[in-house]
């Protein structure tokens, strides 16, 4: 809650006039606590989840044939009921883990400094911290990930999230309960450390879970304007990952790709696309014979 009674009152504070952004966070959140302010995160996820992945789910089952290059598994389909089951569990999952935990956490919101207040963090602010947030993550979900594949973890934990061999985005937190709670620590871990306004926050919880549904949309478009994201991952990349399945020891990061790349775990993937883009040119020099279908599935290589 703003501890100003006015915009004036605000000004006077701060000794210079509130910015236009500033002013419409003053009317917004002047008669709201900071309590209600964080809850909006459980709205954001429920919003992003249930509506981000339509349009490539819809492609899923409508199969419009100009895109259908594009689909990184393309001979396996799911069904409505296939992708409302997924999309049942998770919301379910959500209302009795997720949803409560950002209830419960809010004390420690509070404890690590997260604000609501004025002034509002620059452009520049926001980038950098959401920038600290992603790098963090992916290198702390990266070892657990990759712990998770161990026979334990795996058994026990992981194989859920592994149950869709060619995820589509509805998948993106389609995981066991146990998994949701640890790979919640990575998501604190950035605001934790460089904590900043609820609003970074909001985008923070936000981005990241496009950018789950955009890993586990099933579809690489080459015009994706993620491509332009240095050492960015991608759906093809993490499809991979989920396309070798239980043995896979490849592509454990969740954003980015230079962990993989660093720790050696890219050697099955970047051995795949070498003989893809031999395939290729292959068909394309007219050698059919040798080319064949190049599709993903047909290559299982790790
Ligand atoms: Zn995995
Ligand atoms: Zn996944």
């Amino acid at each position: 809650m703003i501890p100003y009674g006015s915009i004036p009152e605000a000004e006077a504070a701060l000794g210079r006039n509130l910015s236009l952004a500033e002013c419409v966070w003053f009317k917004y959140s002047a008669t709201k606590s900071d309590y209600l302010l964080y809850c909006h995160n459980i709205v954001f996820l429920l919003v992003i989840f249930s509506l981000v992945p339509i349009p490539l789910v819809f492609l899923e089952l409508k199969r419009v044939p100009f895109l259908d290059p594009f689909k990184i598994q393309p001979k396996v389909r799911l069904s409505f009921d296939d992708i409302f089951r997924c999309y049942k569990d998770v919301m379910r999952m959500f209302f009795l883990v997720v949803g409560p935990l950002q209830l419960i956490s809010y004390p420690s919101i509070k404890l690590i400094g997260i604000r609501a207040g004025l002034p509002l963090p620059s452009g520049w602010e926001i980038f950098s911290q959401l920038l600290v947030y992603f790098l963090l993550e992916d290198y702390t979900n990266y070892w657990i990930h990759r712990f998770l594949h161990n026979q334990w973890g795996y058994d026990n934990i992981h194989r859920v999230h592994h149950e869709y061999a060619a995820p589509v985005g509805f998948a993106a937190p389609y995981a066991h309960w146990a998994e949701i709670l640890i790979l919640g620590i990575p998501s604190f871990l950035g605001p934790a450390i460089a904590p900043g306004h609820i609003i970074t926050f909001w985008l923070w919880i936000a981005l990241r879970q496009i950018e789950a549904i955009d890993t586990h949309s099933g579809y690489d478009f080459p015009w994706s304007i993620t491509k332009y994201i240095p050492f960015y991952g991608g759906a093809e990349y993490h499809d991979y990952h989920h396309y070798v399945g239980r043995q896979s020891q490849s592509n454990f990061a969740s954003v980015f790709t230079y962990c993989d790349y660093i720790y050696g775990t890219d050697k099955g993937y970047r051995y795949q696309k070498k003989i893809l883009q031999k395939l290729k040119e292959d068909l394309a020099n007219g050698d059919e014979q040798k080319g064949g279908s190049y599709k993903t599935q047909d290559l299982k290589s790790d």
